[in-house]
């Protein structure tokens, strides 16, 4: 901006940085899950999924374009199944690295995103004032300009922080990563379930529920024989039930390295079944991006260890 004097310039550079990040993998094509991994400025990876027009999730029309982003490198909450903690975690995403991958992956792609879930790595309420910060970009008329009602947020379960987003007055939506109905199963898989019980969590769910007026979802991802069980469907069905939310039921992304698998489509069904005769709103995700290692974390672990020398 030469048309600046020099001295404002000066001024402007000691206070402002670009950051740009870049594009190191895209998979995936046009009308499928395309999955992007980015190199940010200090060489750490991150992951942002665009999602094509999907069945209605999360409250919004069926033709909407979804982006998934990330809120951390990595992730220190080290539930089991999941591969963005497998590395652990190394920092949190400033609000100005959450938006931009949303710019980037409307410059990539070409296409205009209508809804944003946060649900790529990293857990949001553990950054929520970068999250929060970034929000509002996302939410303004000066930014992105994308309403409350289409922006998702996803936890693992930080009871005092869902709270503290119940306050806030924007009415963005929340998700639960819920994945047991039961202390017992969630302690298995969730080590957050230790410090937050489902007492606790469940509060705070209701809180936000009654603060924002709002229907809360719940994620519920099938792992076999582990929390697949009809006892686990019923008692599921009660829960949400008692807090009027919904249940999007997501069959287990197999992650390299991890025991896990899901359970056979009969028993998916089955468990579907069980929550919908208990009067609950709920979908089975046959969800897309399944041959593109889609499940949060994968993608740059994979990558991270092919850039790595064998034996670091
Ligand atoms: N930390 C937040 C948001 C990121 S994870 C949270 O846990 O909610 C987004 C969702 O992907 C969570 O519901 C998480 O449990 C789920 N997930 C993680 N690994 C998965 C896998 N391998 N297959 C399917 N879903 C997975
Ligand atoms: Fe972190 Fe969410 Fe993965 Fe748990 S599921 S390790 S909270 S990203």
């Amino acid at each position: 901006m030469t048309d600046l004097p020099r001295q404002f310039r000066a001024r402007l550079s000691e206070l402002f940085t670009f950051s740009k990040i870049n594009v190191v993998r895209v998979l995936g094509s046009r009308d499928t899950t395309r999955k992007f991994l980015f190199r940010l400025s200090d060489e750490n990876l991150i992951e942002t999924v665009l999602i094509p027009a999907s069945p209605a999730l999360y409250g919004s029309r069926s033709d909407r374009r979804t982006i998934c982003v990330s809120t951390q490198v990595g992730c220190a909450y080290g539930c089991k199944f999941c591969a963005s903690g497998l590395d652990g975690f190394s920092r949190n995403l400033r609000p100005n690295e959450i938006v931009e991958q949303i710019i980037a992956v409307e410059r990539e792609s070409g296409e205009k995103v209508d809804n944003i879930v946060f649900m790529g790595m990293g857990e949001p309420l553990a950054n929520l004032d970068n999250v929060m910060r970034a929000i509002r970009i996302i939410n303004a008329r000066w930014g992105l300009g994308i309403g409350a009602r289409h922006i998702t947020v996803s936890t693992s379960g930080l009871a005092p922080q869902i709270r503290k987003l119940a306050d806030d007055l924007l009415q963005i939506r929340l998700a639960i990563s819920l994945h047991g109905a039961t202390d017992e199963v969630r302690n298995q898989i969730m080590p957050i379930n230790r410090r937050y019980n489902l007492d606790k969590l469940l509060e705070a769910c209701d809180y936000y529920a009654k603060q924002k007026k709002q229907r809360l979802t719940f994620e519920y991802i099938l792992i076999n024989n582990v929390n697949d069980s009809p006892e686990q469907a019923r008692r599921l069905g009660r829960i949400a039930r008692r807090l009027g939310a919904k249940v999007n039921l997501i069959p287990y992304n197999t992650v390299q390295g991890l025991p896990w698998s899901r359970p056979q489509l009969e028993q998916q069904d089955q468990f579907l079944s069980i929550l919908r005769a208990s009067g609950v709103a709920a979908t089975l995700r046959r969800e897309k991006g399944h041959d593109i290692e889609a499940a949060c974390g994968q993608l740059r672990l994979q990558t991270k260890r092919e850039l790595q020398p064998a034996n670091s």
